[in-house]
Parts: C-alpha cells; structure tokens; sequence
C-alpha cells in the first residue's frame, strides 16, 4: 500500500464538486495535541475522504480512519494499546449562523479566510475526541486485581479537595 501523503487544507467547494474521493495518510508526528495526549502513537494515520453534495444542495465530506496509540491504563498504570476509530461528516460554513442552518446530523467546519479547510487540524481533533474519558485496560488484560480495585475511587480522588483549603482560609 502505497502512504500516499494527504493535504493539509482543501477547499470543500470544488472537491464536492468533484466528487473527490481519497485515501491518504498524516503524520501523526505532526500532531502535537495528540503526542501531547497519548503515551505513544502510531506513524501515521490512513484516513478515507468523500467530498459530495447532498439532496439539499450541501456541500459535505465523510471521513473514517483509525490509528493505534499507547495511553495509560488508569487502574494498573501501564502502557496498553488502544485504536483510536473516527468516523465523521461534516458540512462547510461560514460562521456560527450558518452552522445553525445545519441539519443536526452534520458537523459544522468552519471555513478558514482562504475558503478551506483544514483536513489535518480536523483530524486531529476527532481522534482526541475518541481517547476514553478513563482509558484502561479489558478487565482480563489489566495487571491490577480487577476484585480488590473494583468500586475503589482512583488515587487522585484522595487528594484534598481544593476548596477546603480555601475554606481554611475564611
Ligand atoms: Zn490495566
């Protein structure tokens, strides 16, 4: 397979037009939010674009994709890896006006000053949404006892609670 490098930013008008479709790759090293999110992380990403124009005349692109990443598994602390899925559709606008015209089973993308958008950035962000508010482990693969953690609060939990320090100091 050839990693056939994806643009950064595209203009959604005429790929609809088009009917781009496309496969391609980004760099996940180029992703500093994500690097920034997860323990380790995969190269790349190949990620499948289809630009159309839909029944009422608006211009959309789906996407889907999946990288493997490294997070910490929040009951034992190690390294597992986990595969980040994104899977989106989103419809162009101009402003916060248009993205309220929107169907609601579009996502709205705004447009940058050059007409584009920005393919990586939206990316990016998909797959930080697809990071589990507390990644960990299938319980069969977790190293911690699953019965003597179970129902147990995390240790950070235990921690005092900012605000009682601030009521000491009324
Ligand atoms: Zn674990």
């Amino acid at each position: 397979m050839q990693n056939l490098k994806l643009p950064v930013t595209i203009d959604p008008y005429k790929s609809a037009q088009r009917r781009l479709e496309c496969v391609g790759v980004f760099e996940l090293s180029e992703m500093k939010r994500l690097l920034d999110a997860c323990e380790s992380c995969a190269e790349h990403i190949e990620v499948s674009f289809q630009f159309d124009v839909d029944e009422l005349g608006l211009v959309i692109f789906s996407g889907k994709g999946s990288a493997s990443v490294g997070l910490i598994c929040q009951r034992c602390n190690e390294v597992f890896d986990h595969k980040l899925e994104i899977d989106f559709q989103f419809s162009p606008v101009k402003n916060a006006e248009g993205a309220a015209d929107l169907p609601s089973y579009y996502d709205a993308i705004e447009l940058d000053e050059n007409g584009e958008v920005n393919l990586r950035e939206l990316v990016e962000e998909e797959l930080l949404l697809a990071i589990p508010l507390i990644p960990r482990h299938e319980l069969n693969d977790c190293q911690a006892d699953a019965d003597s953690t179970w129902g147990e609060l995390p240790e950070e939990l235990d921690k005092p609670n900012p605000f009682d320090v601030l009521k000491q100091l009324k």
